[in-house]
């Protein structure tokens, strides 16, 4: 710890081995990380530990020694924090704490809970520690100080858990399920604590989880069983801004209910995660932002316990002397007795602070954790940030031994002293403006934001079934032929009556868009990207009612469905500014001459979308076009027309020309194929299968009658994505890594994982725990909050999954298979399956599936494993789970995919941040959402001029930076 604290980098490197380190069987690897980690901090290691690594080489008995030692070093610091690694250990330890007047509270730690049964574990082993410790406990005489309170005995036994744990998927998007899963196995623990007279505290974790917690806190012990029972608590985190309300709701409902809970009051241990998460999402921070503000809160915080202490006993939990004095000066002015709070520390921290205080006759509880070290490392890690951060106020008194009066300073006070005016909310949201930012996400824990969703599926499902004329020229024009968009989930559904263009239309559509051509490259290209501006608030506006759309019509589940509009805003408010940046144009003056060169646009666009992201791929490939000055002839997919619909709609709404967007639904294989063979079409901007691609770049290649053009085709293909597991991945992140990228919108992405390669070693252990959580994937329609894996688009895509799931049966074998049930009589339902033991050759490892499939095949090592994963047609998304530095920038050389992930999954790529596209059969290598993206819409000029006339130049440039072209 001394070492870490000298240097950031080492800090992070030494953290990562540690993490690491549980996942290392053998010495050769653990030296290999440890020399790997150190050479990635670099110059900032004290020579003696880069010596020691280098004198220990590969295979010798030093390295073993090395090994030995570092291992034996880590696993002793994780025995400081960690009460012991089984229940025998953890009762020792408990013993002693009692024999020095010390209470506890004991912590089951586990690995991330993701198959119902590991819930279950959990779920048992609480009600086992509790049986457990109260049948060892019942003989130990009674220690006053800690088994007595101001009104009765202390439950000796004190358990805290942790509601994550109790279910697959605790997720606020689907309270009701989350709630009724966690109920289901919370009510047997408390009932077991209740008859045995143990205590039961809930443990509180990330901020998205926080609301969820105290409604399911408040519900169970509101209910007749449990509400009288007063020995229950739940923790409250000081460094949440919202803390200080959510105690005043739950002083309202203890007094409601009648009888008290304890609260615990904490500064918060997920401090760094809150930050990068809120501001990776763009969401506002929902902690305080400085150190003293969080101390602040909790002194307001245990100033509100202490006067609420009846109903809500105070348990003050810190290392920080001065937050804990607070407390109890408060509590002595108004009289609290000592016996009517506690004080608590964690095991292995503050323990002169825990002497102190039973010394001083307070009750003292100490958290105890214990189980495998394993699973203890992501709590040792947190541990070890806490004790080396320059806010801690252990580092500050023992290590740094800072003055004591700084130390006790109100931290009021600090915060005038560093000029910082106390700030009662958490940091205001992001406000998109110049320059480019991305839409953040909807929060869905939050509520609001659920209440929003629910409403505008109930609005847009009062406007099922309409008809729809085809538009073209801004005119409304009938059809005979209509094409029907129905609900995946519920096939008798329709969504919409769309107009069926013919090639007649088609053709007329392009004669349209080539009148309108001039006037809408001469206007100005700032005028055009305020269309595109205009259209994001507008799809702002609107973001629920158009999530709602893909919903119904595409059976997107809800995050993914505002993922999606969320794109669609990023590509207006990105191309937009990048068009005015390419507006610019490029000058190359020498005397006697200017150069300009400048971007024109191509002409017309036919821009033929797929359905799998029905808002953000068309709207992205159509403003792309537009902002660029090309006309614009937009075919829908036919198993999405309605939302391409309600873009063309939006665009027309924000100012642009009639003549200029023609929307034009129909089959592809008809219309699709007339527009793509039109001689007056320029351009063609096409994402979809590679059949499809394939067949129009060969149709554009071909030169017809009254064509004086070569036609640009861009295609952005599909793909057959691998995930590589390297044998010191962390398991429970590439677990839930793979589930996500391989079942998310029922894997009809084309960036969803449909490989994990995984490495010999861990083989058989990863192959079971995927089984066991692709088992977990709740099967269910769109609008079900809970769904992962929903219908597919259409009967075509089901019966494709079908062969393939057969074919499953010979080319590997089925390890999980889920069950949609009586679902599938209503929708385009299938069973989502993982087949294990695929070779590579497969059908099944070759072939793009686009469907909840996912392939498992075991490579004998790193090398095997990129062989395998580059060993397909395809190069669109790939990732690697890896704990390995060389490994990782091996893998960064030598995968060829368009986006590489590394440590997470490999869907979701965002505007301008991750650029996304790939080449070989995947596409042509165009990065849709990046800088280049707009040059495939436009055309280069240089235009130069001589200004010498007879042996006089102006000084002055003659052209001026007006583009002709682009109308600037
Ligand atoms: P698809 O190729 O069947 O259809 C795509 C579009 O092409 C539709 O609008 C369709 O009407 C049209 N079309 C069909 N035949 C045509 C023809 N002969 N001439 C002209 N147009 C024709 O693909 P899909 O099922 O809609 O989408 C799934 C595919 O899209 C998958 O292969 C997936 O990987 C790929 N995809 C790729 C990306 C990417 O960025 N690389 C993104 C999304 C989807």
């Amino acid at each position: 710890m001394g070492l870490t604290m000298g240097d950031p980098a080492v800090k992070v490197q030494l953290f990562r081995f540690i993490d690491a380190l549980p996942a290392l069987k053998d010495a050769t690897s653990v030296r290999r990380h440890l020399r790997e980690f150190l050479d990635e901090a670099g110059a900032k290691v004290p020579s003696w530990m880069n010596v020691a690594v280098d004198l220990a080489p590969e295979g010798s008995m030093r390295a073993e020694l090395l090994a030995a030692t570092a291992t034996w070093a880590a696993t002793n610091m994780a025995r400081r924090f960690i009460a012991g690694s089984d229940p025998r250990e953890a009762l020792q330890t408990v013993l002693r704490l009692r024999q020095r007047g010390i209470g506890f509270t004991a912590d089951l730690l586990g690995e991330a809970v993701i198959s119902e049964a590991e819930a279950d574990i959990y779920q048992q082993s609480c009600l086992s520690l509790i049986s457990g410790l109260v049948g060892s406990l019942d003989d130990e005489p009674e220690r006053p100080g800690i088994d007595r309170g101001f009104d009765g005995p202390v439950p000796r036994v004190n358990l805290s858990i942790k509601l994550t744990s109790l279910t697959t998927d605790f997720d606020a998007l689907h309270a009701e399920a989350t709630a009724a899963a966690v109920c289901g196995r919370l009510r047997p623990i408390l009932r077991e604590a209740q008859r045995l007279g143990a205590y039961v505290h809930v443990d509180m974790e990330q901020y998205a989880h926080k609301d969820l917690t105290l409604e399911i806190f408040r519900r169970v012990l509101s209910e007749p069983e449990f509400l009288n029972w007063p020995d229950v608590g739940i923790v409250a985190q000081a460094y949440l801004a919202e803390t200080f309300d959510d105690l005043k709701g739950l002083r309202d409902w203890a007094e409601a209910r009648g009888t008290p809970v304890t609260i615990r009051l904490v500064k918060g241990a997920y401090w760094d995660y809150e930050v990068i998460h809120a501001q990776e999402a763009g969401w506002p921070v929902p902690v305080y932002t400085e150190k003293w503000q969080s101390d602040a809160n909790f002194e307001r915080c245990s100033r509100f316990l202490m006067e609420n202490s009846r109903v809500l006993r105070p348990a003050l939990a810190s290392h920080n002397v001065r937050s804990l004095a607070a407390g109890l000066a408060v509590a002595e002015s108004l009289g609290v007795p000592k016996n009517a709070y506690e004080l608590q520390v964690l095991h292995g921290m503050g323990e002169p602070i825990a002497r102190a205080l039973v010394a001083s006759e307070y009750r003292v509880r100490v958290y105890t954790p214990y189980g495998a070290i394993l699973p203890g490392m992501a709590y040792l890690v947190r541990r070890l940030l806490e004790n080396t951060s320059n806010e801690s106020f252990l580092k500050a008194s023992f290590v740094d031994r800072r003055e004591v009066d700084d130390l006790l300073r109100n931290p009021e006070e600090v915060g005038t002293m560093l000029g910082i005016r106390r700030r009662t909310k958490a940091t205001p949201a992001v406000v998109i403006q110049a320059p480019f930012c991305n839409e953040p996400l909807t929060d869905f824990t939050r509520r609001p934001a659920r209440e929003a969703m629910l409403a505008a599926l109930k609005r847009v499902e009062g406007a099922l079934g309409r008809t729809y004329p085809l538009r073209l020229d801004g005119n409304e024009i009938r059809s005979t032929g209509t094409l029907d968009s129905t609900d995946p989930g519920r096939s008798s559904r329709l969504v919409g009556r769309f107009a069926m263009a013919t090639a007649d239309h088609a053709s007329l559509a392009v004669r349209i868009a080539r009148e309108a051509a001039p006037g809408w490259a001469a206007t100005p290209a700032s005028d055009r990207a305020a269309v595109l501006m205009r259209a994001a608030v507008i799809l702002r506006e609107r973001k629920f009612d158009l999530a709602a759309w893909e919903v119904y019509e595409c059976a997107k589940p809800w995050r993914e469905a505002d993922g999606d509009v969320a794109e669609a805003i990023d590509f207006c408010e990105f191309y937009a500014r990048e068009m005015l940046r390419l507006a610019q144009p490029v000058v190359r003056d020498v005397p006697g001459e200017t150069n300009r060169i400048e971007v024109i646009p191509r002409g017309v666009a036919v821009v033929i979308p797929p359905w799998n992201f029905p808002l953000a791929i068309p709207c992205g490939m159509t403003v792309a076009a537009l902002v660029a000055g090309n006309p614009v002839i937009l075919k829908p997919a036919e198993q999405s027309p309605t939302i391409a619909w309600h873009l063309a709609e939006i665009l027309g709404e924000a100012g642009l020309p009639p003549g200029v967007l023609q929307f034009l639904p129909g089959e592809g294989e008809d219309i699709g194929r007339a527009l793509v063979e039109d001689p007056g079409v320029d351009l063609i901007a096409f994402t979809g299968s590679v059949k499809v691609g394939l067949e129009i770049n060969r149709s554009a290649a071909q030169s017809r009658p009254g064509m004086d053009h070569v036609k640009r085709v861009i295609a952005e293909m599909g793909g057959k994505n691998a995930i590589i597991i390297d044998d010191d991945a962390d398991l429970d992140e590439a677990v839930l890594g793979v589930v996500r990228s391989a079942f998310g919108y029922s894997g009809q992405k084309c960036s969803a994982c449909s490989r994990v390669i995984v490495l010999d070693r861990i083989y058989e252990a990863f192959v079971v725990r995927l089984a066991e959580a692709a088992r977990a994937v709740v099967i269910g329609q769109a609008e079900d909050p809970e769904t992962v894996v929903g219908p597919l688009i259409d009967a075509e895509a089901a019966d494709r999954i079908r062969m393939y799931s057969g074919l499953a049966e010979t080319e590997g074998r089925v390890v999980a298979r889920g069950n949609p049930g009586p679902l599938v009589q209503h929708g385009h339902f299938v069973a989502p399956i993982v087949v294990a033991d695929v070779l590579p050759s497969a059908r099944l490892a070759r072939e793009e599936i686009f469907g909840p499939v996912v392939v498992v095949l075991r490579a004998s090592d790193l090398a095997d494993a990129i062989e395998i994963a580059n060993g397909t047609s395809y190069a669109l998304t790939g990732g690697i789970y890896s704990r390995s530095p060389a490994n990782i920038e091996r893998i960064r050389r030598s995968f060829r995919v368009g986006n590489l992930y590394i440590n997470r999954p490999i869907t979701g790529a965002i505007v301008d941040r991750q650029p996304f596209g790939g080449f070989k059969l995947s596409g042509i290598g165009t990065k849709a959402g990046g800088s280049d993206y707009l040059r495939e819409f436009l055309l280069t000029r240089t235009v130069t001029e001589n200004t010498l006339r007879r042996g006089f130049a102006p000084e002055d440039d003659p052209v001026g930076t007006e583009s002709i072209g682009t109308g600037l």
